[in-house]
């Protein structure tokens, strides 16, 4: 997870050259002193050398709550949600950790904040993939069906989906 934010963070800075200012340069050399990363670029178009610092953010994720609270992003909530729905249903530990990795990929390409009904949405999907009835568990309780008859609507569709 680090390394991909990590990543994320460096190919969506975008660096131009301070001389005739194209974007497309080449690193020659890297050193990270704690937060700063020291990059040594050359530009492909004038060939002249400069050097960036770069702030490595690890933006943290905030979770907008339906209260209006907002908290940060908590992996350990994702992963209990899953695994509640997945209560004495034939899903592995390691299926869990993995839909728990995607849910949190997922919600952290959405940079700064997302809201738990997305997070919700997210885990869901994970769900309906692996277990339909972890899914139907999760999504009665997270999901708050507007009404019955959505709830009926949904549960039939899984199983004429089934067929
Ligand atoms: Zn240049």
């Amino acid at each position: 997870m680090f390394i991909f934010h990590k990543i994320q963070h460096v190919v969506s800075k975008s660096m131009y050259c301070p001389y005739c200012h194209n974007t497309e340069t080449k690193v020659t050399d890297k050193r990270d002193a704690g937060k700063l990363t020291r990059r040594r670029r050359e530009c492909l178009k004038c060939e002249k050398r400069f050097s960036t610092h770069e702030l490595v953010e690890f933006s943290e994720l905030k979770v907008l709550k339906k209260s209006g609270k907002r908290e940060l992003f908590s992996k350990e909530k994702v992963r209990n949600g899953i695994k509640k729905s997945c209560e004495k249903r034939p899903v592995t530990e390691e299926k869990i950790e993995k839909m728990t990795e995607i849910v949190e990929k997922k919600a952290r390409l959405k940079k700064g904040h997302v809201n738990t009904t997305y997070i919700g949405e997210l885990i869901s999907k994970e769900l309906k993939k692996t277990d339909k009835i972890a899914y139907i568990r999760f999504a009665s309780v997270y999901r708050e069906f507007a009404d019955l008859s959505d709830f009926k609507k949904e549960i039939r569709s899984l199983i004429n989906g089934r067929r």
